[in-house]
């Protein structure tokens, strides 16, 4: 029997603070009335600014998974050329669905530990002459081993190609923990989720679409009724909804989005920026002795969402997130495809501050003790000395 508080330290979903879950807690109205208006308008303004857009938003009762298949759907025709930036297990994920719906999905390969390259996506976009490659898709925070992709620069790689290719770019672990900026730096369609930065539960997820999108979604014949953008929009934003609309994700939303306006997007970003630093300095104590280490390899490029940390060869480490969990009542991601029992990832996204990080790796540095990883001391002091501004 677990007691005390349980630190749910995964990365995704993501811990829904009480004034969400109160913000939530209400009878129905009417989804048709004024009511309800006033509410969805509110929150479609907000989300605008999360987004960094002047441009359409739209939200789907859905995963993120389903928001990946509303831009496939909406942008495309079958037979379609794509061009897939690789990062690990979501982007391969996204890129198979684009096959599933005949998509022609080439992958540019990359190494799992590294950002992907810009220059490489210049000298490929360069070579397509013939512009048969009608999108780019990038994913910004790779949940699954914790590198940020350089969106600007992959903008930029793709401008001084002269390619009109649209950049689809999922920001579902980074939206609302790292700076995004979807206009800034032209992206055609973001897509992201409830569960993460924004705290709330799992069920909603968005779309951000540039007109240069809407208007290749006029001409992709792929057939779409429930993600159909067209369906969706009136006049500038969202008018219509495939049955109900999910008014109580909109209660939690619009306390979400008051909640990072309050704190200052600046700050939230910062805050997230400290936290992950603590916990690359805390990993960095653990490699001494042939240790742990952060399995993003280059420093500019480690996420502030997520962190995750490969273990020795020959250790376990679903059996660190399982004794962290059964000892500690700490629960960690786990890693995915072919990470799989080789990292467990500590989120650290979205409801946090600094004694629920520093909780969660006083529970992994003592995993590691009673399981004799090989690792070095003091972990949990290097986390403590820099947030301390001591070190
Ligand atoms: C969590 C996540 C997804 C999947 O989101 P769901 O809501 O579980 O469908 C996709 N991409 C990235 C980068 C993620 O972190």
């Amino acid at each position: 029997m677990a007691h005390g508080t349980h630190f749910f330290m995964n990365p995704g979903p993501t811990n829904i603070p009480d004034r969400i879950l109160r913000a939530m807690d209400k009878g129905a109205i009417d989804f048709t009335g004024a009511e309800f208006r006033a509410i969805s308008d509110e929150c479609f303004a907000g989300l605008k600014r999360i987004f960094k857009t002047r441009q359409t938003v739209l939200a789907y009762a859905a995963t993120g998974h389903g928001a990946w298949e509303a831009a496939l759907v909406n942008l495309f025709s079958p037979g379609d050329k794509l061009l897939l930036v690789e990062s690990g297990y979501f982007s391969l994920n996204w890129g198979m669905r684009g096959e599933a719906f005949g998509l022609e999905v080439e992958t540019l390969q990359n190494d799992w530990r590294r950002p992907f390259d810009p220059a490489r996506l210049e000298a490929r976009l360069r070579a397509d002459r013939g512009h048969e490659l009608k999108a780019v898709l990038v994913v910004h925070c790779e949940t699954s081993t914790g590198v940020l992709n350089p969106i600007a620069e992959l903008r930029r790689a793709i401008d001084a190609a002269r390619h009109p290719a649209l950049l689809l770019v999922d920001t579902i672990s980074s939206l609302a923990c790292v700076d995004f900026q979807t206009d800034e730096w032209v992206v055609d369609v973001v897509v992201a989720g409830s569960q993460k930065g924004l705290m709330l539960p799992t069920g909603m997820a968005f779309t951000a679409v540039s007109a240069k999108a809407l208007a290749a979604s006029a001409a992709a014949k792929m057939p779409r009724v429930y993600w159909d953008w067209k369906r969706l929009l009136g006049e500038g934003s969202q008018a219509y909804w495939n049955g109900t609309a999910p008014v109580h994700f909109f209660y939690g939303l619009r306390e979400a989005l008051r909640m990072l306006e309050e704190e200052g997007l600046d700050s939230v970003f910062a805050r997230h920026a400290r936290l992950a630093e603590a916990t690359r300095r805390a990993v960095r104590a653990w490699r001494a002795n042939a240790g742990p280490e952060v399995y993003a390899s280059e420093p500019g490029a480690q996420s502030d969402s997520v962190t995750a940390v490969l273990v020795p060869d020959g250790y376990d480490a679903d059996k660190v997130r399982q004794t962290c969990l059964d000892k500690f009542n700490v629960s960690l991601g786990g890693g995915l495809d072919r990470l799989k029992g080789r990292v467990f990832r500590i989120g650290h996204l979205g409801d946090l501050n600094e004694p629920m990080l520093l909780g969660t790796l006083a529970a992994v540095e003592m995993t590691l003790d009673l399981l004799r990883v090989p690792h070095g001391p003091g972990g949990v002091a290097a986390a403590m000395a820099y947030l301390t501004g001591r070190d």
